[in-house]
């Protein structure tokens, strides 16, 4: 068993990935629409990628779940202490 991330700002373990100048090969994507009775438009999720065969992108960071602060620092060093073996899904 691997340890979870924490946070070093609230001690979350939950944290998003954000890709931005993405190439995306093969990718499957998926975007919901949820009814809004008070404005009466539909709200959307935005374009979700739920699987792809590669995606090489120029810049990406880790936002916290929990706080929304940047975490990407201590993502890449949790990431660094899996060692190279988190290939496999
Ligand atoms: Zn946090």
């Amino acid at each position: 068993m691997s340890k979870p991330f924490t946070c070093p700002h609230c001690g979350s373990h939950d944290y998003a990935i954000v890709l931005t100048g993405c190439k995306v090969q093969g990718a499957t994507i998926e975007e919901s629409f949820s009814w809004d009775p008070l404005t009466s438009e539909y709200a959307s999720s935005g374009p979700i990628i739920t699987d792809s065969e590669s995606v090489d992108n120029e810049a990406g960071e880790a936002v916290c779940s929990n706080c929304e602060k940047d975490v990407s620092d201590a993502v890449s060093a949790y990431e660094a202490s899996l060692g190279p073996e988190v290939a496999e899904a």
